[in-house]
Formats: C-alpha cells, structure tokens, sequence
C-alpha cells in the first residue's frame, strides 16, 4: 500500500488519473477533474458497486434522479435548518475554517490547551468538538487564549464566534431571479430516493423489505475542502436506501454492515484496515438512530469516513409524505403541509399502510477509489536491484486490461496482427484494450505497471514466422503484471486464456 498521500497525488497527476479543477486558470478549490485512467477506474468501481448490489440481489431497484432539486425537498429533509458546519474567521486576515478542522491542525499542546480551556477531554477530540459546538462564546475566547494559529498565514489568529455554515449550493432556475425561483443542487443523493418511493413502489409492485440504489453526484459547499479528493465539493455517492417493517431494522442493519465489509474486500481494501465506528448518539446526524463509519486508514490522514451506514427510521419519509398525523411516524418530524403524496407501504403481517424505516450504506466513489489506489499501489525491488511502481489493482477495476504491443510499429505484418488481436480482446467486452505502439517495450511495461494493467501482450518477429524459432508461430508473449512473469501463448487460445484470468 502507499505510504503517503503525496506518493498518491504524484502517481495521478503523472499517469492521467486525476488532474486538478480548472487547472489552466489557476485552479478551483475543491473540485477535480478525473483524466483517461481515472474515468476507466471511477466506472470500474462504480459497476462493481452496481453489479453486488442491484444485479446479484433480488430485492433491489435502481435509479438516477436529477441533482437540482425543489427546495421544498431540502426544507423538509430538514436540509435548509441543519445541514451546516460551524464556521470561525480569523478577524485579521478574514480567513475562514471548519471549526474541528482548524483544531485538528494546531499543535498537540495547543490543542491540550483548547481542551483545558473548555472543560473537556483532551484524550477525545469528538468529545472536545462537542464542547466547542455547544458553546460559542467560550470557543471564541479558547481559541484566542491557546493561541490557536491560523493554517494559512501561520500567525495566532483573532478568532469570532463560531457560527452555523450551510454546505448546500443553491442556483437559480428559470430567467426570472425572484424569491421563489431557486433550487439547490442534492448534497447527498438520497433524497430523490426518498421522493420517488412512490413511484419506484407503484411502477415495480414491490413490498417490503427491498432497496433503491443510486449513484450520482452531489455538492456540499465544504469550507475547508483539502487531501486531495478526500473532501472535495463536487463529490459523487453510491448509496442504497434499503426500506424495512419498523422492528427488524437492526438486523437488517447488521446485515448491511456485513455486507459492505464484504464488498470492500472484494475491490482490495481488507477489513483489517477499516475501523467501524459506532458513532456516539451526540454526533449522530438528525436523522439518524444509529450508525456506522467505516473508518479506512487513508495513507497520510489516518483513519477516516470512507462510508457511512446509517438507520435513518421512518424520519425521511415521514417528513416527506402528507397525512403524517394517520401515520403513526415514530420519528420526530416536522409538520409538513407541501407533499402530495402518502409515503407508505402495505406491512407484510397486517396489510395496513406504514411507513418504513431505512437503512443507508452511503460511500463516496471519491473516498473509495483514493482507497482503492491506495491499497494497490506497491513499490518493488527487483531482482537486478532496480525499483518498480506497480498497482495491484483487481483486475475488475482496472482501468486498462490488456495492452497489445506490436515488437515494430512500422512492419505492417506485425502491426496488422496486433490491431487484429486488440479487435478481438476488445470484443470479449472486458473493459478497455489498448493498442500501444508509443515507444520502446521497457518503458511500455514501465508504464502499464505504473496503471495496473493486468497483461501485456507482444507480437514479436516469432509471430508472423519471421523469428528465429519456427515453432513460435502464430502465438504471442503475454507478460503478467504482478509476478512479471512472460508465457507464450497461441493466439487462437488468447481469448479464452484472457477472459479465464480476467473474470
Ligand atoms: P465527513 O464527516 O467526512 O464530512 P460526512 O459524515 O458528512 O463526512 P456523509 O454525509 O455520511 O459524510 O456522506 C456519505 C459519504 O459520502 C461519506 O462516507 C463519504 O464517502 C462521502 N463524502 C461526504 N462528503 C464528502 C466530501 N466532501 N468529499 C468526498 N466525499 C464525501
């Protein structure tokens, strides 16, 4: 695996994985631009989500609802009251941070310090942010008395009150700016989930228990985004909303834990390096009874949310649907007098209507594909003592499955050999096949190493009968990615020998 998120960055930039936002105008914080290997593994990972979790169930449907939504969906989901981070400026620059950010970066004394200051625990930085949300006042005037620095400028900061930001983006629709005409862009793709319970239910006959699966993108106006594409603004989800009878929602719970620990394994990220994070009641999102953090041990940051799975309850749909007072919503929601539609769902034992709770694995296809290049990237010694960079990508995931590299790129009869064989493995439908005819064969290997492809395969003289081995004819030598070692093949098993290791 890597040791550094630096070693990351360089490889993405250096191989065309991931290149920064608006790059020749300076750069846009927050936002990335995913380059010709980082949309084969972004997709990669996305079907092999879709694939565990739409196709090889049977009690789950999928969708892809619009990103700008109504704000009546952000008001109800309770969106517009909460979804904030509490913000602090630093008075002499006018410099803004995430409040638990800024105190993650300063000095372990210091930060011992602010815990004194507040009363709290300088063991338990959850339990220290905690004390700083719950008391602005006092947070102001710890901040300044441990000389809490400003990231930016380096100096102690002149610090404000903390205060509530809203992370969502809110656009205008339609040609006319007035008070009503805004939407918001969805900070998490659940909530078209949510409205379109109705639809999904009447269009599919389904009963309980079964999911919606979705994955998109959703933006969140971070006010600190930073590591690379850890915290960005412009992030995509793949998220299930899994809807149970009120009552086995725990278990159906553990069983989507189960579940993802499962999946995670299976895209090269071991259980051994993540972390499940019961979180405790006070940190729990408002809609939430309890949840899991998959907590990943990212190179460089430690231990952070790769995904989140929470029991919602009933909270979302009872808060979208009309009628809540029939209901018997067990969640605390607010009156909701918009809706036009009853949210509910027959019970399996008695047939009366009722809202279901949720269950929500929600990951970040950012957050997983820095974990997945993370656990693939190795850094080897030689036998002749020189030093190789490898990803160990599964072969699913990665974003190159062959590369087909003919010995002369300008002898037509080895060219016209290898473009056929690249047709060929191109058809099998495996993913991306690359005809590569860029240069000399050790860096081609080099490179292909460098981006985890899983073969490369050469025709060479002894192919097209012109070698010094007769017998060669007509075959090819494929070349293993992980244990370098080269085996000759006839070409008219390639495919089958391909598709076999490449399933
Ligand atoms: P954090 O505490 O790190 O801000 P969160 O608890 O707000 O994350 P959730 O609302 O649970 O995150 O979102 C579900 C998932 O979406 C996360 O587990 C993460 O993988 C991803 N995600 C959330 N915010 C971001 C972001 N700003 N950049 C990249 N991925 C994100």
């Amino acid at each position: 695996p890597a040791t550094s998120m630096e070693e990351l960055v360089s490889l993405c930039k250096r191989r065309g994985f991931i290149f920064q936002g608006s790059e020749i105008y300076g750069g846009l914080q927050g936002f990335y631009d995913y380059g010709p290997l980082g949309v084969e593994l972004k997709n990669n990972i996305k079907a092999a989500w879709w694939r565990t979790n739409v196709y090889e169930r049977d009690d789950m449907e999928g969708l892809d609802a619009s990103i700008i939504m109504h704000r009546m969906v952000l008001r109800h989901s309770g969106h517009e009251a909460t979804f904030s981070d509490p913000m602090v400026d630093n008075k002499k620059n006018g410099k803004r941070y995430r409040l638990d950010h800024l105190v993650k970066d300063q000095k372990a004394d210091v930060q011992a310090k602010v815990a004194e200051l507040m009363g709290a625990d300088p063991e338990n930085f959850a339990a220290l942010v905690a004390a700083l949300n719950a008391n602005s006042a006092q947070a102001s005037q710890a901040l300044k008395d441990a000389g809490v620095r400003d990231p930016f400028s380096g100096e102690v900061g002149d610090w404000t009150e903390p205060r509530p930001f809203n992370m969502m983006f809110k656009t205008t629709i339609g040609p006319v700016a007035d008070d009503d005409s805004y939407g918001y862009l969805r900070p998490e793709t659940a909530q078209g989930i949510f409205t379109n319970f109705k639809n999904v239910v009447d269009s599919t006959s389904r009963r309980l228990p079964f999911g919606i699966a979705q994955i998109g993108k959703a933006f969140r106006n971070e006010i600190t985004p930073r590591n690379f594409i850890f915290r960005v603004r412009e992030l995509e989800q793949m998220e299930i909303e899994f809807f149970c009878t009120p009552g086995t929602d725990e278990e159906w719970h553990e069983h989507w834990l189960e579940q993802r620990l499962k999946w995670w394994e299976a895209q090269g990220v071991p259980r051994s390096k993540i972390e499940i994070l019961d979180v405790p009641k006070e940190d729990l999102a408002h809609y939430s009874k309890r949840t899991y953090d998959l907590m990943y041990d990212y190179p460089t940051l430690g231990h952070e949310e790769i995904e989140g799975i929470a029991n919602r309850t009933d909270f979302d749909l009872g808060s979208h649907t009309k009628a809540q007072g029939e209901l018997g919503i067990q969640a605390r929601v607010d009156e909701n007098l918009d809706s036009v539609a009853k949210l509910t769902i027959p019970h399996p034992e008695t047939n009366k209507p009722v809202v279901p709770f949720v269950i929500e694995p929600s990951a970040g296809v950012d957050r997983a594909m820095l974990a997945v290049l993370s656990e693939a990237f190795t850094k080897e010694t030689l036998e002749n003592g020189s030093e190789r960079i490898v990803l160990k990508l599964r072969p699913h995931l990665a974003p190159i499955k062959v590369a087909v590299i003919p010995l002369a790129r300008n002898r037509e009869e080895i060219t016209s050999v290898a473009r056929a064989i690249k047709a060929e493995l191109q058809g099998l439908g495996l993913g991306r096949v690359l005809y590569e005819d860029s240069g000399n064969i050790g860096k081609a290997y080099r490179r292909h190493d460098e981006v985890g492809t899983p073969f490369c395969v050469t025709v060479d003289f002894d192919t097209v009968g012109k070698g010094e081995d007769p017998n060669l004819t007509d075959t090819v030598t494929v070349r293993d990615r992980d244990t370098l070692g080269q085996e000759r093949v006839k070409i008219s098993e390639l495919s089958g020998w391909i598709r076999e290791r490449l399933r």
